[in-house]
């Protein structure tokens, strides 16, 4: 029941009621189990598992929490011994049941990483009764031990390397990402070459020498580090990062219209009447931003209306939609690369004679990155899978507020998006 493997003998049971000032809620009742360790499981160094000679008696006994007995906290009670290793010196002793450094025994910790893979940060509080910060350190601990299990950057050919904001767009991660699988093989803080040329130093040359394609959004630091490290691969911009700078592109035209919307009549002259209708309708084109973002296809009857408003009485920024959009759906004509191409042309002058600056701009941006799109089409890399797993970062970045740093937000992304999720214990 506690999830104890063999090697361990079990001296006592006792229990003990906590009253309801103390547990928070209602009374509580802990049993423990009051365990030895096997003399053949005893004097292990607790990081390497060498047999090492006893140094000291440690801080004494020790209580490790196990998964709850139906309604009833559970823990463990041992002695915790130090061993004198050779390679890491007075350490604590390995116990079978537990992870070294934890508190919780390794049933605990794997049940609350699979939960972290797949449900919200309250559910996990509440349901284990532990805090986030804990939840950090465990899924750190199950994620450095499913990596050091299984070669994450064996067999890869075609990736996406891409960075990630966090923390409010403060701090950036880099991340790799396998085309084929679709998984999270590497993360790191950072943004910039050295921290892409040290994934290339994870990878080593001749696994860097096997890749075919590299996709990117066109960063030169990127594609600086890709063009030093693996010459040889093609190296794309795939349309998901370019619908993502329309997208942005369109934003901005949004705030302009918003800002001049919201400074209420137009002043005379010419430039604020492009911005269509600047009345009083600051609030309404606040409230549109979502519809603007979303897929025509995805839209709600409501954000519908909002897009049909806008072309009534916003037609710059109407405009704008119609160009991000356009281009947009020339990504989906991926099956008929010579076609997207023709279509990208059309699209370029459209874009050319928009007199929308963003837009001019963009034009620009990408006439430049066009080899790299092209390519990108040709190999038909698979977009969604890249798309998906940015979408479920982010929203890891999100969950990953109130951990003490990137390390487990990155553990995490490991677990869940690179397919190192635990299985639940005893199954
Ligand atoms: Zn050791």
């Amino acid at each position: 029941m506690l999830g104890i493997e063999s090697g361990t003998v079990i001296e006592d049971i006792t229990w003990e009621e906590i009253p309801a000032v103390l547990a928070g809620g209602g009374p509580q009742i802990i049993i423990t189990a009051q365990v030895r360790l096997h003399a053949r499981r005893a004097a292990r160094c607790g990081i390497c598992g060498r047999r090492s000679p006893g140094y000291d008696q440690g801080a004494g006994r020790r209580r490790w929490r196990a998964l709850d007995l139906g309604t009833i906290r559970a823990e463990i009670e041992a002695d915790a011994p130090r061993v004198q290793c050779t390679v890491h010196g007075a350490t604590v002793a390995q116990v079978p049941w537990a992870r070294h450094g934890a508190w919780h025994t390794r049933g605990f910790e794997d049940t609350v990483a699979w939960l972290a893979c797949v449900t919200s940060k309250t559910t996990i509080t509440q349901l284990m009764r532990v805090s986030w910060r804990t939840v950090g350190s465990m899924i750190e601990r199950v994620s450095a031990e499913k990596r050091a299990q299984r070669d994450q950057l064996a067999g890869l050919t075609r990736i996406g390397i891409d960075e990630i904001a966090y923390r409010k767009g403060f701090k950036y991660l880099v991340v790799v990402v396998d085309h084929d699988s679709g998984r999270l093989v590497w993360a790191a803080p950072g943004r910039d070459k050295a921290t892409v040329l040290k994934f290339f130093g994870a990878l080593g040359p001749q696994r860097s020498a096997q890749l075919t394609h590299v996709s990117a959004d066109g960063a030169s630091w990127i594609a600086g580090a890709v063009t030093g490290r693996a010459p040889q691969a093609v190296q794309c911009t795939g349309p998901f990062h370019v619908v993502s700078w329309a997208t942005e592109a369109l934003d901005e035209v949004r705030r302009d219209v918003w800002n001049h919307a919201r400074a209420g009549q137009p002043q005379s002259g010419g430039r604020v009447r492009k911005y269509g209708r600047a009345t009083g309708d600051a609030r309404d084109l606040k409230h549109a931003r979502y519809a603007l973002w979303k897929n025509p296809e995805d839209l709600t009857a409501r954000q519908a209306a909002q897009v049909d408003w806008i072309a009534r009485t916003h037609p710059y920024l109407y405009r704008a939609w119609l160009l991000k959009e356009g281009l947009r759906v020339i990504f989906k004509l991926k099956a008929h690369p010579r076609l997207a191409a023709r279509a990208l042309d059309k699209w370029l002058a459209w874009a050319a004679r928009s007199r929308i600056p963003q837009f001019i701009a963009l034009g620009r941006k990408i006439r430049h990155y066009r080899p790299g799109i092209e390519a990108a089409l040709r190999h038909s890399l698979s977009n969604g899978l890249i798309e998906s797993v940015n979408t479920k970062l982010r929203a890891i970045t999100r969950a990953a507020f109130g951990f003490h740093g990137p390390e487990p937000m990155i553990a995490l992304g490991m677990l869940a998006l690179g397919g190192l999720r635990p299985s639940l214990p005893g199954r």
